[in-house]
């Protein structure tokens, strides 16, 4: 059916060969394109999806998406043409076949194997998440693999993109739920995580050669990622190492906050795998969960608590002198009364002691009027060293034998709001910012959060903080968190700049909002110098001005004619 395209030519540049592959949503052709005069893969909506808004939605994002990355182990975009009647991307055309296809064959792969597969799907990984690009659909159809064994990561068709509407599981296109994260199985929030959970099924179907999760219908197969425990990889083959074993089921946990965090992690976990087969990694056991490894996942919350801790170390100093000086008071005291052999009854009304400031003088005071008392410092709201309870109440009389027998209050004595100097959130995602500020007594309310663009931090990463990173807080206090909201993106229409002189071009160029463009300067016949005799990216097509790049080629005019001047 998809026949009928082949011997076309697209856009008069992109003549279609022959079918390469058939996906949820699109087909892919191999093509020549007669410009840069290379082949390159079109992958291009079927004729029964085009019209489906949902899925061109999906199809222009992967398009967005992928054009923001550039990496070795990504399959490269180079074109992409969303005209009304035909939809299309020009890309990398990748000579390998699918991982799936592979698996296929194979069956399990072996350490060495699966290990160099995973590391180069981690480094595109990395690369796409570095961006704020999540890829949503890891899976081995989704996985090409060369001859040489390098691995290239394609179909970015549902990823989410700094500022993108959510997609959710209705989007027909998603094909299989094999692989599917718990959270994006239960419609939640998913992040970068989710790509490793189904990276980590992945790993788990490449040393097994099973799939961890398998029932007769999809709906029954999400809710096995969501509920049930995978069977342990060394259970079907007995020979995998236990810490890459561990690994696996680390990527794989139900929960985010539990799992391997972030492909870096991973690829430090693997690292150490490699280089020591028998490493078994220390685990921490939790109750009624499995094992976690006993990894430091979140940095930047142990550096707040380290700096926490050295920012209440004056105050304990501070409480040990207090008692270091009571108790010696009490000593002078106690000493005198024994010299004096003096022994006398009285009986005393209990002071009012809440309200009263803490301080020496007062201790030395009541010491010396027979009270006893045992403080305990606290946080509170009240203001610093005020006694806030008393465990005798105020007007109570008792009878003490002067010098011998004291009255022993328990008191509470205010060390004020909690102190905490603030951790720098700097491009931590904020979800993970906010847990840890309330972990640490501060607020953060919804209305506290503020979206701010930003070319340099990933979307929903923090950018700072409100007071900044290293005041000094106190608990109960408000953190207003200035969050990225993305790079703004704009799709613009390419113009014809072949004809235009340079100055018009540049101005045209500014006009578009174009960022990356680059002028190349050739030799030319008289009537072409100074004006653009080539552009690469044709006229038409659109674009997102910022990350497209366009060259023009600028003519010169005829050699001699320069030599003459
Ligand atoms: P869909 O979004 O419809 O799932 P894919 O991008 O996954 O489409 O592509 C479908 C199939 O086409 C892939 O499984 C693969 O076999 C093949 N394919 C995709 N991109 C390329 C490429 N750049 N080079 C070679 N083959 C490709
Ligand atoms: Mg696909």
């Amino acid at each position: 059916m998809f026949e009928n395209y082949i011997g076309q030519v697209f856009d008069n540049r992109y003549r279609i060969e022959k079918v390469i592959g058939v996906g949820g949503m699109a087909v892919v052709f191999e093509a020549y394109d007669s410009v840069m005069r290379r082949t390159v893969a079109v992958k291009m909506l079927k004729d029964e999806i085009a019209h489906d808004t949902q899925s061109v939605k999906r199809f222009i994002n992967e398009s967005k998406a992928v054009a923001m990355l550039s990496h070795p182990n990504i399959v490269k975009i180079y074109d992409v043409s969303v005209k009304e009647n035909r939809k299309y991307i020009v890309m990398e055309r990748v000579e390998g076949i699918t991982l799936k296809n592979y698996l296929n064959k194979k069956g399990t792969l072996g350490m060495r194997e699966m290990l160099q597969y995973t590391e180069q799907i981690l480094l595109a990984l990395e690369h796409a998440h570095s961006k704020g690009v999540v890829h949503r659909d890891i899976k081995p159809q989704n996985i090409l693999l060369l001859k040489n064994g390098v691995i290239k990561v394609t179909d970015f068709g549902i990823a989410k993109l700094p500022n993108a509407e959510t997609v959710t599981m209705t989007d027909k296109a998603i094909g299989t739920v094999y692989y599917i994260s718990p959270e994006q199985a239960s419609g939640k929030k998913v992040d970068r995580r989710s790509d490793i959970y189904s990276l980590g099924v992945l790993m788990y179907e490449m040393c097994t050669g099973k799939l961890p999760f398998v029932a007769d219908s999809p709906v029954s197969v999400a809710l096995m990622h969501v509920n049930n425990q995978p069977q342990r990889p060394s259970e079907i083959v007995p020979s995998i190492p236990k810490g890459l074993e561990q690994i696996i089921l680390a990527a794989m946990e139900k929960r985010p906050d539990k799992r391997i965090q972030s492909a870096s992690q991973m690829m430090r976990l693997l690292d150490k795998v490699k280089k020591n087969p028998d490493l078994v990694f220390k685990t921490k056991k939790e109750p009624g969960e499995i094992t976690k490894l006993d990894m430091s996942l979140k940095k930047s919350r142990t550096a707040a608590q380290q700096k926490v801790n050295r920012s209440m170390f004056p105050i304990i100093a501070g409480v040990t002198c207090a008692f270091l000086i009571v108790a010696s008071v009490t000593m002078i005291y106690m000493v005198q009364q024994l010299l004096t052999e003096n022994t006398a009854y009285s009986t005393v009304e209990v002071e009012q002691l809440v309200g009263q400031t803490w301080s020496d003088a007062l201790n030395a005071r009541l010491t010396a009027q027979g009270y006893h008392l045992n403080p305990e410092f606290v946080n509170s709201t009240q203001s610093e060293n005020t006694i806030i309870e008393q465990s005798i109440p105020a007007g109570q009389r008792k009878k003490i034998e002067v010098g011998k027998t004291y009255i022993d209050i328990d008191v509470k004595v205010s060390l004020g709001m909690k102190a905490i100097v603030l951790d720098d959130y700097y491009n931590v995602r904020s979800n993970e910012a906010i847990s840890a500020l309330r972990e640490l007594g501060l607020i953060v309310r919804d209305e506290n959060i503020k979206k701010q663009a930003s070319n340099e931090v990933p979307t929903n990463f923090v950018i700072s903080t409100e007071p900044a990173a290293g005041s000094i807080v106190h608990e109960g206090d408000v953190i207003t968190l200035i969050v990225s909201g993305g790079e703004a993106f704009t799709q613009v229409t390419i113009v014809q700049y072949v004809g235009m002189t340079e100055e018009k071009a540049k101005e045209e160029v500014e006009k578009l909002g174009l960022k990356k463009v680059t002028y190349e300067y050739e030799l030319s016949g008289e009537e072409d110098k100074g004006k653009v005799i080539r552009q690469d990216v044709p006229p038409t097509s659109e674009v997102v001005a910022q990350t497209t790049t366009l060259t023009l080629t600028i003519g010169t005019g005829p050699e001699d004619s320069d030599q003459a001047t």
